[in-house]
């Protein structure tokens, strides 16, 4: 091929990748600015990583056009990516900030994750189900998320060897709440949590840590999949 036909096609693929990006970029800031911004959410940290993180590479490649509409979508294996609210309303909650080390249990397709770790600096996140747990590590990596570090575990022990943590993400339903994870939270800190019955009934829990006193308060009603358990 003649070196200006190879400048014309470079050109051409370069204008069509970023033309795509920002046509994501559209549909975050729209899908921010709706769903987020007009319920009420207005941690500028929080919004800022959503309108950062692709959740376009986070839904399996048939629901791309779907990513940023105002709802769950299906991952495989029964779970779901959480619907862009919930998220954006969970991270708002434990108020992240810089030096944060944060624990996230149910990885799922590693959004939350990736949205945390746009905002803490060590975002820790473990998910019971390998094959999640391979994609969603995977993906992670090749994003460039490095500052995520994955374990393919249950969850409910927590992650012992890098606690205590500044706060814990659940982002699956618990019949009650695992002690470990609290026993993992930093004195002053802060666990968000489903809890209730399997997709019924659920609310999402603040846990508050002050010394030997734990605080639970009740903030929304909620729809997550199950917290399941390994053998
Ligand atoms: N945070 C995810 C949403 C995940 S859905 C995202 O952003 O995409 C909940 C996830 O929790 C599922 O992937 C499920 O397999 C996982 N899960 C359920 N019980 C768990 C446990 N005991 N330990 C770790 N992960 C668990």
């Amino acid at each position: 091929m003649r070196p200006i036909f190879i400048v014309i096609f470079t050109l051409a693929f370069i204008c069509s990748c970023s033309a795509q990006d920002d046509k994501y970029k559209n549909d975050r800031d729209r899908m921010v600015s709706r769903q987020i911004e007009n319920r009420g959410i207005s941690n500028k940290t929080t919004l800022d990583a959503m309108r950062t993180v692709p959740r376009h590479d986070f839904v399996p490649p048939n629901l791309i056009d779907r990513a940023y509409d105002d709802g769950p979508l299906p991952i495989g294996y029964g779970q779901t990516i959480s619907q862009p609210y919930i998220v954006a309303f969970m991270t708002a909650v434990i108020d992240p900030k810089t030096e944060y080390k944060v624990l996230e249990i149910g990885t799922g397709s590693g959004y939350q994750a990736a949205v945390l770790s746009e905002i803490v600096s060590e975002t820790y996140t473990i998910e019971i189900i390998t094959e999640l747990y391979n994609s969603s590590s995977k993906r992670l990596k090749d994003l460039g998320y490095e500052n995520v570090k994955c374990k393919n575990a249950d969850g409910y022990y927590g992650w012992e060897d890098h606690a205590p943590f500044d706060a814990i993400v659940v982002t699956a339903a618990a019949e009650y709440i695992p002690p470990p994870l609290i026993d993992q939270l930093k004195d002053g800190s802060k666990m968000i949590i489903p809890v209730g019955s399997p997709f019924l009934n659920q609310s999402l829990i603040l846990v508050e840590k002050e010394g030997e006193e734990i605080t639970t308060t009740n903030l929304l009603p909620v729809r997550f999949v199950p917290f399941t358990r390994g053998d």
